[in-house]
């Protein structure tokens, strides 16, 4: 205990020493990449790279400790960012405080001693200390060994509160010796910082390391060459990491962070960017100039003319497509926004210039609602799209194999069957990937590398229903052309969305009935398969599904359908409800893609503010379908504040991407950065809900940088390069291509 005990005051004190020399042309000369070290991805100097052992105060297993939270060096540490700030004011005399106050002073120990109490195991430890304008006492609680470490003569720094009675007192907060040559308080004065922190690293000891770390923060390389900062009239990166760490406002954080941010958002576009221009330039694709031949016939035989939207997407991928530049182009809409029509549209163009295009799905369902669809529109210009899953018979499939490797075939929907086994194109120029985060880049790149005509990459497009705001889509998929279609074709119902309270459920039932009665039919949806999961009051599909089939529906054929059943039993009940066969099914988020059933008219959703706004909004999007107006009941109790906002918007407006916006706001990007497979997948500094001007800013700038030097291979721009080789490890040789 005693031994413990001097070590740790020991460290106190020498934290407090810190003298560092740093080399001086830290700025002008050191450059990463002239050096391989330890760290060789950390843009900067060798000293930024050094190991934490070389700060006063800690020690190979500190270190090491810090490593293991991924603070491997000192640039490391400096870029470890406080997450907010205890408001400590600066030291004040002791004589001034008033009972009840909270303080900063700055004493020195007169006499310390352990004081035993009538509570067992309680020990208190009470010291008398003075400043020029009185004494007082201070009291620490069950920190005994401070006894024994404390000594007379010590300047302290104490946090604390004043009582006044019986005595005056301080009761301590927090406290700190200050050392030789050090003037001020880490812990107990100012606006101290708080770590993020773990049980290995306290809080604590973290503010002593950056603290002993100060010549080095004030010292940080700049990664932003001169024009850049010219441009964005932003601190300096050596400015902002003392502002963040040792911030003498509450204001100069802020601005701070938003140099941070910008500089982390201008990595991660120059890096999205470099690999669209990768991709663009350094690889050909064969060109499928349109000539009206095939897409004329299609779009003359369509049921309905394109809206704005479609024809204005339509056009620009018909532009990339004459190109021989691969096209690598996002297209979002909605479910029903009419996104396959324009696919349909691509894929003539492709037939028409000679080539073949594949359409690939993530499920068997959907890929022959996508054929069957297909089929529809194409079949006017006499084109006959093959399906290949893996439900295809095997000398079924290996014929129509073999019509794609001749060349018969000339559009293909298929699921992953497509990528596996042999199946061979005879002349792809086309890839379209339908809801393409269920895919990994290798597959797609694997499939789009089967271009025919001696090219190196088929045109890729892209499609999702899922609606992202601009924002998140230019950095989640940054290295992508981005369309959207908004909004819903002509004729298409809106979908009334109402929240209903427990004490309504009667009410909303008999609604429910007399669309039924009709000849409607309608799902349920739960958030869950069966009672007791998770061991939670939420509403199961099971138990709703005989609950309602033996009372409020029992008049009604109810089906059942969840992801836990045996696939066939849950495709006879999706295909039951879709034949008619019953009118209710009760029903998991297994309905959210994969079926369309116009005659369904109503959704009910059980526990809503179990659902993310996005999916919920995906659950709706399966009504109103048809030519009767959908509507949508939904149950929630307003619970937490973030629910009460997510079920508020679901209600006001029928607009997805409205709906993604305000979910970003709520959220935050957390997990939605999973959807990149490329480079980093969390932002530390930015928020995109809070930084878009900075993105905006950042996206253009990073585009100019590249259009000047295109591998960012000017001395200036060396260490941003390094920086994006950092955060796009897996593509190293991006800027050496
Ligand atoms: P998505 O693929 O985006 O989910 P679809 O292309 O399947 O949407 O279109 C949904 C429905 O809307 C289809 O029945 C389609 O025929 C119809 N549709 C598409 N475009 C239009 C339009 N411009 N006018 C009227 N109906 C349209
Ligand atoms: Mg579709």
């Amino acid at each position: 205990m005693a031994l413990g005990a001097t070590t740790r005051a020991r460290c106190h004190k020498r934290a407090r020493v810190a003298s560092v020399s740093v080399p001086e042309d830290a700025f002008g000369t050191a450059r990463a990449s002239s050096a391989r070290r330890a760290h060789p991805h950390r843009p900067g100097p060798a000293w930024w790279s050094a190991d934490l052992s070389q700060l006063p105060g800690v020690g190979p297993a500190t270190a090491r400790r810090a490593a293991g939270i991924g603070i491997g060096d000192i640039g490391a540490l400096a870029e470890h960012l406080p997450t907010r700030y205890l408001a400590y004011d600066s030291a004040r005399p002791v004589s001034g405080l008033a009972d009840g106050e909270e303080a900063t002073i700055r004493v020195v120990l007169d006499s310390i001693a352990v004081v035993p109490t009538r509570r067992r195991g309680l020990k208190i430890v009470r010291a008398r200390v003075h400043d020029d304008s009185g004494a007082i006492t201070a009291v620490w609680f069950n920190q005994a060994y401070l006894a024994g470490v404390l000594q007379p003569g010590d300047e302290l720094m104490i946090r604390g509160q004043m009582k006044a009675r019986p005595q005056r007192q301080v009761t301590v907060k927090a406290h700190e010796v200050l050392g030789a040559g050090s003037s001020a308080g880490v812990h107990t004065e100012g606006l101290v910082p708080v770590y993020p922190a773990t049980e290995a690293l306290p809080a604590r000891k973290l503010r002593e390391m950056v603290d002993a770390a100060r010549p080095y923060v004030r010292a940080a390389p700049e990664i932003l060459p001169t024009w850049v900062r010219a441009r964005v009239s932003l601190p300096s990166r050596a400015d902002a990491l003392m502002a963040m760490h040792f911030p003498r406002s509450a204001r100069e954080p802020r601005s701070a962070r938003r140099r941070l941010a910008f500089e982390e958002l201008l990595v991660l576009q120059l890096g999205l960017i470099a690999v669209r221009r990768h991709e663009e330039f350094a690889r050909r694709a064969m060109a499928l100039p349109g000539t009206g031949e095939v897409t004329d016939r299609v779009r003359e035989s369509l049921p309905f003319t394109l809206t704005a939207e479609q024809q204005r997407v339509s056009r620009q991928i018909a532009r990339d497509l004459a190109r021989e530049r691969p096209m690598r182009r996002l297209l979002q809409g909605e479910v029903g926004a009419g996104k396959t029509v324009v696919a349909a549209l691509a894929c003539a163009q492709a037939v028409e210039a000679g080539a073949q295009a594949a359409i690939l799905v993530p499920t068997e369902t959907l890929a022959e609602q996508h054929l069957r669809t297909l089929d529809a529109l194409l079949a006017p210009a006499g084109i006959a799209p093959v399906l290949i899953t893996g439900n295809v018979p095997r000398a079924e499939r290996e014929r129509r194999e073999m019509a794609v490797a001749t060349g018969t075939a000339q559009v293909v929907v298929g699921t992953q069957a497509l990528l596996v086994g042999g199946v061979r194109f005879h002349r792809l120029g086309l890839v379209i990937v339908d809801e393409q985060h269920r895919f990994g880049v290798e597959q797609r790149q694997a499939l789009a590398d089967q271009a025919g005509d001696g090219a190196d990459a088929a045109h890729l497009l892209y499609m999702t229903a899922t609606p992202i705001p601009r924002t998140l889509a230019l950095t989640a998929y940054g290295d992508l052309r981005v369309s959207a279609i908004r909004g819903r074709p002509p004729g298409r119902q809106d979908i009334a969305t109402r929240w209903v309270r427990e004490e309504q459920r009667d009410e909303a039932y008999e609604q429910v009935r007399a669309e039924l009665r009709r000849g409607r039919q309608a799902y349920v949806i739960c958030p869950m398969v069966a009672e007791n999961e998770a061991g939670t009051a939420a509403r199961s599909a099971v138990e709703e599904a005989r609950r309602l089939a033996e009372g409020p529906f029992s008049a009604f054929r109810v089906g059942l359908a969840h992801g836990a059943q045996r696939p066939e039993d849950r495709r006879a009940a999706m295909a039951a409800f879709a034949a008619g066969d019953t009118d209710l099914l009760v029903a998991t988020t297994v309905v959210e893609v994969g079926i369309d059933v116009p005659n369904a008219t109503v959704m009910v959703i059980e526990d809503a503010d179990r659902f993310g706004l996005a999916q919920l909004h995906q659950l709706r999007g399966r009504v109103g379908r048809g030519e009767h107006p959908g509507s949508c009941l939904v149950f929630a109790e307003p619970g937490a504040e973030d629910g009460t906002r997510r079920l508020e918007a679901l209600v006001q407006t029928n607009d997805g991407f409205r709906l993604a916006d305000i979910d970003l706001d709520i959220r935050g990007e957390g997990s939605i950065m999973g959807l990149r497979q490329s480079g980093p997948t969390d932002l530390r500094f930015a928020r995109l809900s809070r930084d878009r001007r900075s993105l905006a800013q950042a996206r253009r700038i990073a585009k100019v940088a590249l259009d000047r030097d295109p591998r960012l291979e000017h001395p200036e721009h060396a260490l941003l390069a390094d920086a994006v080789r950092d955060a796009f490890p897996d593509m190293p040789r991006l800027l050496d291509a």
